[in-house]
């Protein structure tokens, strides 16, 4: 087909068997409902609607101000945000880490994401990937050549995977184990017992696990997300994945980080010496103020959550909808009534409510059966939303 059509560019297999990225379809609904005249409240995206704190954006623009910051930044990301990062974990996790072996800066979390599997797998390897998930686990296990084991998530099941339900042969073709606790869709925790079955089950076949932790501090009440490497054993078999976006109202700024076992960083770290040429040192500044400076914005943040957390679980239990609050994220993941699936579902929020959520579907057909609503609108807007629903009924 591409042959036929000379004037264009061939386009490699591997980008066109890739399957669109989730929110682009998304998108082109929410343009056609646009077009129509429809006031839309968007719920479908996990981008925070508040801006960056004060604090983090002086230090920016110190550091922007300042030569030092202007060239090539190290690789692996400089010395004194590594140090922030290491500082940071001991006290908020109370582990230690090496901050030259065991930390590296990412261009947001999703650039170590998507590129990890490109150091621990050869073409044919598979990747155990969770089911409904963040997209780019299995993204980028693809662009590596490998394939994609999936591990449903149910309700029943805590939307934690059943790691001895998966057979043999595929354990023992996998090289990773992508886990993402508090999770993105299902907004479900995992706690240290889960990710000590986890280390076990990585030790007996050899795999790396890479932990996604992006929502580690979004949370509610007195729950306090544990990270992966708290348990005994972890940093022998895998990394965690950390992100400054939804912490910190940062998702524009592209920083991100992973830390733990120092031969999985290291391997990572060849691979982006080979593509990019590291972080712009002065987001980096931003980073550690972020990190180690005012810890009341974290707090703020999380307050701003919570309240928005009450507002749209009592407003949609009152319309009928099954819900579970959730400990962790900024998601709702709700059941869809019966007599609708979950595209279904979300067509007729958007169509008769001007309500835009994400089919649970789209992470990944055990996400059928449910949407996602994201809490990143204000308190009047999921008031609005919540009396939309209860108008339109379904
Ligand atoms: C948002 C998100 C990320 C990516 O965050 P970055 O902005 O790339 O740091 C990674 N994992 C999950 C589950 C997310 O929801």
């Amino acid at each position: 087909m591409t042959k036929s059509n000379k004037t264009k560019p061939e386009i490699a297999r591997r980008i066109r068997e890739l399957p669109e990225y989730l929110f682009a379809g998304i998108d082109r609904k929410k343009a056609e409902a646009l077009a129509k005249g429809v006031v839309l409240i968007d719920l479908s995206i996990g981008d925070p609607d508040q801006p960056t704190p004060s604090n983090i954006i002086r230090a920016m623009k110190l550091a922007v101000e300042d030569p030092a910051n202007h060239g090539y930044p190290p690789y692996e990301g400089t010395n004194s945000f590594r140090e922030a990062v290491a500082t940071w974990y001991k006290t908020r996790f109370g582990i230690e880490l090496d901050p030259v072996k065991e930390v590296l800066v990412l261009t947001g979390s999703k650039e170590g994401i998507a590129h990890i599997p490109m150091s621990f797998l050869n073409p044919g390897d598979l990747s155990l990937v969770p089911d409904p998930g963040y997209p780019v686990y299995n993204v980028g296990t693809r662009l590596a050549g490998g394939g994609s084991y999936y591990l449903p998530l149910s309700r029943e099941n805590g939307f934690l995977p059943d790691l001895e339900k998966i057979p043999a042969r595929a354990a023992k073709r996998a090289k990773l184990l992508f886990l993402n606790y508090p999770n993105n869709p299902t907004a479900a925790v995992a706690g240290k017992e889960f990710f000590g079955e986890a280390v076990k089950f990585a030790e007996k076949y050899r795999i790396l696990i890479c932990h996604d932790a992006a929502y580690s501090e979004v949370y509610y009440d007195d729950y306090l997300p544990p990270s992966f490497l708290e348990v005994e054993g972890a940093k022998e078999v895998g990394v965690e994945f950390h992100s400054l976006s939804k912490t910190f109202n940062m998702t524009g700024w592209r920083i991100g980080f992973v830390v733990g076992n120092a031969e999985a960083i290291s391997a990572l770290g060849k691979l982006k010496t080979n593509i990019d040429s590291g972080l712009f040192s002065a987001v980096q500044v931003a980073g550690i103020e972020a990190l180690n400076g005012d810890r009341t914005v974290m707090e703020k943040i999380r307050a701003v959550y919570q309240e928005r957390r009450e507002v749209l679980v009592k407003g949609l239990k009152e319309a009928g909808l099954e819900i579970d609050p959730p400990k962790a994220t900024f998601y709702l993941w709700i059941k869809v009534p019966s007599g609708y699936t979950s595209v279904g579902f979300v067509e007729h929020l958007l169509e008769a409510g001007g309500i835009v959520c994400t089919p649970g579907s789209g992470f990944g057909l055990a996400g059928e059966g449910y949407i996602r609503m994201a809490l990143t609108k204000d308190k009047d807007r999921l008031n609005e939303a919540v009396a939309r629903i209860k108008k339109i009924g379904f």
